[in-house]
């Protein structure tokens, strides 16, 4: 591609010279005429002035007078034609002579000379002549700054015999200063031409025909070379040829100056695509790629930072996910599983505050906060996390903006994102719509305005949170059960056995007393052979029920087995015990338990008591103390109770009452 301006170049820059060299050939060839011309009409005059000069003289003293100016050089011959004979000076050139008054009458060969003549009266002509040689062409020529070349005269058959000239070829030159070729394909042109026209060679001289006319009485071809000479032709040529190598070099060059950074560049992008971060490119000066290399290493740099904060980032929230996996599957203790949600919650999302609400009898109650106070309560259905938690569709926007109107009790925010507590997951899988209030709490985050993720986040874990939070309460329900007698309600044996151990602990340490009773109803096996199983099922749930009534919230009652249970009375001693059995006795009495719907079956219970310190020092003592005075009131006759270590008149007195009365109660 870059030769096409370097030969379009070098064809111009030939084409001009060509035209250039064409017109200096004919201004030098005008030249060469007019000095052609000037050089031989001056010799004229010259040969005029000497045949006048001679022919001025007398006769006789013509050829002396003739001979001296010979001898000077003025002329090379002088010959003087009379009637009765011509007369030649010696040593003058042979004829035939071109005279100076025109030629063309005479065909000869070949002039030898260029003559003047002077005429006399008498008929007597005086010629002078100067020789035509090689030496005179070359003067001529050197004056003129062309080459020369005598042409002949062109002869006819007539003069041609008359002068007894052999008949040449007209082609022929007489002299040349050219090489002979040359000379005889400038005179075959100069021949062929007429007086002052112009003619070109084949090879390529341009050549112009003067005389013979008078004042150049001489037929010659003046040439001059058109052409550009060879030399300079190859100099273009080789001018041409390293021009071009200049400009295949230079456009190499180029090329590798400037693709060599692009392909820098290019393998600098792949390695960055293929994850190296760290690649960066040489900025070689301030030119287009120089710009383009800065802005690719900036462009890496910030890359870089990007995937640098976006990696710890990601490191902080797989941290924290894991806390928060950890903790969700490790932990039943539900302050903490809120904490932690609420702050991994924040982290996610770049809250600047957050608050765990759950739902508890109508009423949403702070159970976690994250900087804010966590005494909140809003009702179900009021306010943001009221609403929220009333449709179980999340909300997301701020409040000036979107509302609603912010509850009472609600703290107050800008910008929220608040999502229930529940497993949609799990619902929609089991196609069930949940019922409203569709959420057991919310979690709310407030904070500077949340995005579309953050609201998809934040889903993800309320959805974990409230599969924690269901794990947490069948955790509990599990607990509760394990403790738990199914019938009645009551505390178990496996919860009587630890109870009995704390509680006697901290009365011992305490210093105070713990009133052990144990309950047994009264012929029970027959209750059940007559209504059957299940009706006596029944009258021990009804039996625990009324048991419940008669306790304090502090008393705990236990099913020991069987129809057999255990009350433990914290800080009672023998007198309360007393009161609390007598309670109880009548309340189990008094009125015939419905069984079933269908039975009213009438039912009395026996009681023994004990009391710690005063009948064991242990619970396992007094709880054995206790069933010793059941006994005691079992073969007392039932429906009545008895106060361990046969203190009976004590107790009673301290009841307010003998126990008499109650044994003779019982059946
Ligand atoms: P006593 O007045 O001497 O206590 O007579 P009793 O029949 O109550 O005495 P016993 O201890 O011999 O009988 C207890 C009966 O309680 C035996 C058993 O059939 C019945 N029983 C034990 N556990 C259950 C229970 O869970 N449900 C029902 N329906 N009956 C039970
Ligand atoms: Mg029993
Ligand atoms: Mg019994």
């Amino acid at each position: 591609m870059v030769l096409g301006p370097v030969l379009l170049g070098a064809v111009f820059v030939g084409v001009t010279a060509t035209q250039v060299s064409a017109d200096r050939a004919t201004e030098r060839l005008d030249y060469a005429s007019s000095a052609v011309r000037t050089t031989v009409g001056a010799l004229c005059r010259q040969l005029q002035t000497v045949a006048e000069a001679v022919a001025s003289t007398q006769d006789e003293d013509r050829l002396a007078i003739a001979a001296q100016f010979v001898a000077r050089g003025a002329a090379s011959g002088v010959h003087i034609e009379r009637s009765s004979g011509g007369e030649t000076t010696p040593a003058a050139p042979p004829p035939p002579w071109a005279d100076c008054s025109g030629g063309g009458h005479e065909a000869v060969a070949g002039y030898e000379a260029i003559s003047a003549r002077a005429a006399l009266s008498d008929g007597t002509i005086i010629s002078a002549a100067t020789t035509v040689d090689v030496q005179f062409v070359v003067r001529l020529s050197g004056a003129s700054g062309a080459a020369l070349t005598v042409l002949p005269a062109a002869p006819t058959v007539s003069n041609t015999q008359e002068l007894g000239l052999k008949r040449v070829s007209n082609e022929e030159p007489i002299f040349s200063t050219l090489q002979s070729e040359e000379a005889s394909a400038v005179a075959q042109i100069a021949n062929g031409l007429g007086q002052d026209a112009l003619g070109k060679t084949a090879g390529g001289a341009l050549v112009r025909r003067i005389g013979p006319v008078a004042g150049q009485p001489l037929p010659v071809a003046i040439s001059v070379d058109a052409g550009l000479p060879r030399s300079t032709h190859l100099m273009l040529i080789f001018v041409v040829m390293l021009t071009g190598l200049a400009a295949i070099v230079a456009a190499w060059w180029l090329a590798r100056t400037a693709t060599a950074p692009l392909v820098g560049l290019s393998q600098a992008a792949e390695k960055v695509a293929a994850g190296d971060l760290q690649t960066r490119v040489p900025v070689t000066g301030s030119d287009e790629i120089g710009r383009l290399a800065s802005a690719f290493n900036h462009m890496t740099r910030e890359l870089e930072t990007y995937v640098t904060a976006l990696t710890a980032s990601r490191d902080q929230l797989r941290g924290h996910l894991g806390v928060l996996g950890d903790t969700l599957s490790s932990t039943h203790d539900l302050d903490r599983i809120l904490h932690v949600i609420l702050q991994t919650a924040r982290h996610a999302t770049g809250a600047t505050s957050g608050l765990v609400l759950l739902a508890e009898q109508g009423v949403l109650v702070g159970k976690c906060a994250s900087e804010m106070d966590v005494d909140v309560r809003v009702p179900i259905g009021d306010g943001l996390v009221g609403s929220v938690a009333a449709t179980g569709v999340p909300r997301m926007g701020r409040v000036d903006r979107d509302g609603p109107r912010l509850a009472e009790t609600e703290p107050e925010c800008e910008s929220y994102v608040v999502v229930p507590f529940s497993s949609p997951g799990l619902a929609e899988a089991a196609g069930i719509i949940p019922a409203l209030p569709a959420a057991r709490g919310v979690l709310a985050l407030y904070g500077p305005d949340f995005n579309d993720q953050d609201l998809v986040t934040l889903r993800t874990f309320a959805g974990q949170a409230a599969v924690a939070l269901d794990n947490v309460r069948v955790h509990e329900e599990a607990q509760r059960l394990s403790v738990t007698d199914s019938l009645t309600g009551l505390f178990n044996y496996r919860s009587l056995r630890e109870t009995l151990r704390r509680e006697a602990d901290r009365a011992g340490r305490f210093g105070r007393k713990l009133a052990v009773l144990a309950l047994d109803l009264d012929h029970f096996k027959e209750i059940n052979d007559r209504f059957g199983h299940a009706a006596g099922d029944a009258v021990l749930a009804e039996f625990a029920q009324r048991i419940r009534y008669e306790i304090r919230e502090v008393d705990i009652a236990f099913r020991q087995g069987g129809e057999e249970f255990v009350i433990l009375l914290p800080e009672t001693d023998d007198a309360g015990g007393i009161a609390v059995a007598e309670r109880l006795c009548e309340a189990v009495r008094r009125a015939p338990i419905m069984a079933l719907d269908e039975f009213s079956i009438p039912v009395t219970v026996s009681i023994g008591i004990a009391v710690l310190p005063d009948h064991g020092m242990s619970g396992v003592a007094v709880l054995r103390a206790a069933d010793e005075a059941l006994y005691l009131a079992k073969t007392s006759g039932r429906d009545t109770f008895r106060l361990a270590g046969g203190a009976l008149v004590e107790v009673g007195g301290a009841s307010g009452g003998p126990q008499a009365p109650r044994q003779a109660q019982g059946r």
